[in-house]
């Protein structure tokens, strides 16, 4: 059976010079891939009690649904602006260029939830750092974060001191 990392596609200068993206459609179009890729992140939780799966928009949708189905635990969105319909808590964060917003349902977490963070991708971990902030925000405690793959070089686990941080694949 392949590894997890021969699945992932690498393209280079994507979407900008310099960047090297890391490409999951081609482990989502392998069964086996899927298979792997979920199991491996399931894995990390083994040992840790938590109530909800926080996934944000929207690879963190592809693998945090799942995960939470498995572990018979629920699936909470981070969206970008404007999506949800409900009251929200939103928080604006650092790109390269500019800035995004991220919203999450007021009603989604209840204060003292354990949450679990899924993402596809640590980079500078500025996108998972903000979703931390919302889900504590609303009361809820940040027990792990789980990533598919980080980008060491970038820093992203310096950033996230403090919180339980745990990859599958880990690039330069
Ligand atoms: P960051 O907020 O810098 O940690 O960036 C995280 C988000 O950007 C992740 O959710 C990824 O989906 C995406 N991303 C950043 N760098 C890459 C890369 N080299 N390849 C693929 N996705 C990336």
């Amino acid at each position: 059976m392949k590894k997890l990392e021969e699945y992932v596609r690498s393209i280079p200068d994507f979407p900008e010079p310099g960047i090297i993206f890391r490409d999951i459609t081609t482990i989502l179009q392998d069964p086996d891939g899927l298979h792997l890729a979920i199991q491996s992140m399931q894995d990390k939780l083994k040992d840790t009690e938590f109530d909800v799966v926080v996934g944000t928009e929207s690879r963190g949708f592809i693998f945090g649904v799942p995960i939470a189905y498995n572990l018979h635990k629920a699936f909470v969105p981070v969206r970008k602006k404007g999506k949800l319909p409900c009251e929200t808590v939103s928080m604006e964060y650092d790109l390269e260029y500019g800035s995004a917003v991220i919203e999450m349902h007021k009603d989604s977490i209840k204060p003292g939830q354990k949450v679990v963070l899924v993402d596809d991708l640590v980079a500078t971990g500025g996108t998972i750092e903000a979703a931390i902030k919302l889900v504590e925000e609303l009361g809820g405690e940040v027990v792990k974060v789980v990533f598919l793959m980080e980008l060491a070089g970038l820093k992203g686990r310096e950033r996230l001191k403090g919180y339980e941080v745990e990859s599958v694949l880990c690039y330069d």
